[in-house]
Formats: structure tokens, sequence, C-alpha cells
């Protein structure tokens, strides 16, 4: 059993992954909507390569005992979460997992030269295939810790982030007090924009209790191919 990551802890073995289907999502492409032309195709295929090349996929996360839950707000680790309606939304949780992910800054340097060279479907679709691998390294950080927790019985919500939903964008400095992102090269502005920009920030919460989504959708999705839990087949191919 892995040690539960209770001092930011850098995960190890991250694979680099991509689901074309979130990269073209960017590009407007909606799922199950019209296909890409040849052209679009080969755009995506050169850009993807060149993302690989440059991206450098990283994360941090942390465990932390949760010290008290009202209705909209958590306290953890000495500061306080303001979240509308999280006790609604995730139950119960005895423990929330902070995190941070990046695919690093060079595939949106390379993006930036691209535009300033005016190659700019090139520089749009590697900007797009960055965004895409970012999206695709933290669902696999929150099935990593969705693995991670049912080891020890803990039910793991799907991530949340600051700026989203109803959770204030200012709201990242606790998460970042919580997690910082320095291990993996990661800061925070005053602002609260994270550099690299190909950069998540991330909360689940943990406990028996937890509120998660019925885990016959959610293993459908997951890529955790080997996951003594899994409680459904992964749908088709499982692209990240
Ligand atoms: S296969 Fe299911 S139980 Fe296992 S990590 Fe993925 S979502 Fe969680």
């Amino acid at each position: 059993m892995t040690a539960l990551h209770d001092a930011p802890g850098v995960l190890a073995d991250i694979p680099l992954a991509i689901d074309p289907d979130e990269v073209l999502r960017f590009q407007g492409y909606k799922r199950g909507g019209a296909a890409p032309g040849p052209e679009v195709r080969a755009l995506f295929d050169e850009a993807l390569a060149l993302g690989r090349r440059l991206m450098a996929p990283r994360a941090v996360v942390r465990w932390v005992p949760v010290t008290r839950e009202t209705a909209d707000a958590l306290e953890a680790g000495g500061v306080t979460l303001t979240i509308p309606g999280i006790r609604a939304h995730w139950g119960p949780v005895e423990h929330v997992v902070a995190g941070v992910c990046t695919v690093g800054d060079a595939i949106a340097r390379r993006a930036a030269e691209l535009w300033e060279a005016r190659e700019l479907p090139l520089a749009s679709m590697l900007d797009s295939v960055g965004s895409g691998a970012v999206e695709s390294l933290a669902e696999h950080v929150n099935d990593r810790l969705c693995q991670e927790g049912l080891a020890r019985g803990f039910s793991v919500t799907n991530r949340i982030s600051p700026g989203y939903a109803r959770w204030e964008l200012d709201e990242q400095r606790y998460l970042f007090a919580l997690c910082p992102g320095d291990a993996i090269g990661v800061r925070l502005n005053a602002a609260c924009v994270m550099t690299p920009t190909k950069s998540i920030s991330l909360l689940v919460g943990a406990g028996p209790e937890a509120r998660v989504d019925h885990y016959f959708s959610q293993c459908a999705r997951c890529w955790m191919r080997d996951c003594a839990y899994r409680r459904a087949p992964a749908r088709g191919t499982v692209h990240r």
C-alpha cells in the first residue's frame, strides 16, 4: 500500500497522455459532432508530435485531514476553503487532497513563437494540445487519488478548481497554502493565475461516505486499467 502524501509529494511515473477528443474540443469540435477534415487532422498530428517533444507532465498532491465542515466551507491544514454548497455536493469528507499539475512552459513558449511567426493554425492547435494534455493529466491525478483512497476505504470525489462553478478564483492562494506548486515549478501571481499557463490546480474530498459519481460510469471512463477496485470495464479505448 502506498503512503498517503500528508506532506506535498510529487507523483512519480506520470504518463504524458492526450485524449485527441479533448484537444479537438478546444478547437471547437464537439463529441459526436462533425469530424474534422483531413487538413485539420494533419495539423493535429503535427501539433501532437511537436507537443509530445515539448511537454513534461508533473504533479504534486497533499492529503490533509478536514478539521471542520460547514454547508459552504471546509477547514483543513489551518486554512478555510469557502466553497458554496460543498457539503451538499460532496457529503461528509474526512480529508481533502489538494494538488497541482502542469505540462511545463515549453509548449506555451513555442506556441507564442509560432504566433509571432504568423503560423496561426499550428500555433492554435499546439495551444489546444497543451490544454488537452493538462486536462488529461488532471483526470489521471484524480483517478490515482481514487485508487489511493479506495485502498483505505475512502471514496474520492471528482475534482474541483478555484475559479470554476461557484468557487472564487482568489481561493487559489489557500489551495496553494495547502499544496504549493514550487516542487513542480508552478507559481501563482498576484492575480491568482498560475504559470506555466498549462497548469491545473485541483481539490478532491475523501471519506467513507463522500459522494461520488456512480462507479460504473466513473470506472468506464477511468484509465487505471489494472485498478483492483474497478467496477466496470473501460468503455472502448481509454484514450489517455
Ligand atoms: S477504475 Fe474505478 S475504482 Fe479504480 S481508480 Fe478508476 S474510477 Fe476509481
